[in-house]
């Protein structure tokens, strides 16, 4: 089984695994901006090979929530940042706390999306330009971060202008 194979496979699994969990999601107080330390020092290798700038703003924010559900969404909308930005791009990472609401954003100077692709960009299995992509993925990831966010009862939008870049917000 290739590599490509079992990834989809263990993500297909935390899916199911994240609803058969709905009926009781299991929450637990957490600093959050621990959480995206423990992301930014795993992807610490690729951000070195592709030389990004990758840039904090993270409040010390502490939320009652399920760990898998919040790390899945911040991981996979980082991941994607570092992924789709090309060599020495700019990351911009933010977690912070107004008005009782936390708001967490990434942007990037990345490909950014069209109209068209921003609209598509959530459904399962979705990936622009599949076929000319020489980045590896199976078009789930943000189609599990919606529904975790909808799940933790919190919004997400996107931002993107082609060419230009992408911002992802989540608040919770
Ligand atoms: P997976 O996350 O399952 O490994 P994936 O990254 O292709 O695979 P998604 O995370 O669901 O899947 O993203 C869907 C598509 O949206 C991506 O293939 C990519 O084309 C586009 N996309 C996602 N994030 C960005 C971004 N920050 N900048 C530009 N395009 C993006
Ligand atoms: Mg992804």
């Amino acid at each position: 089984i290739s590599k490509e194979s079992n990834r989809l496979m263990n993500l297909v699994q935390d899916t199911l695994l994240l609803t058969k969990q709905n009926h009781r999601i299991e929450k637990k107080k957490l600093e959050l901006a621990q959480l995206i330390q423990n992301i930014l020092r795993t992807s610490g290798p690729q951000i070195s090979e592709k030389m990004l700038h990758v840039k904090t703003q993270i409040d010390k924010v502490q939320l009652k929530t399920n760990e898998a559900m919040i790390y899945s969404i911040f991981e996979n909308l980082i991941e994607n940042a570092i992924k789709y930005t090309p060599e020495r791009g700019q990351i911009f990472i933010s977690l912070q706390s107004e008005k009782g609401q936390i708001v967490f954003s990434v942007s990037d100077n990345g490909p950014g999306l069209t109209e068209i692709q921003k609209e598509r960009i959530f459904d399962r299995f979705y990936r622009v330009d599949e076929s000319r992509s020489e980045v590896k993925g199976t078009g789930l990831g943000l189609a599990i971060v919606e529904k975790n966010v909808q799940e933790l009862h919190g919004t997400i939008d996107v931002v993107s202008i082609l060419g230009k870049g992408t911002t992802f917000t989540v608040k919770l």
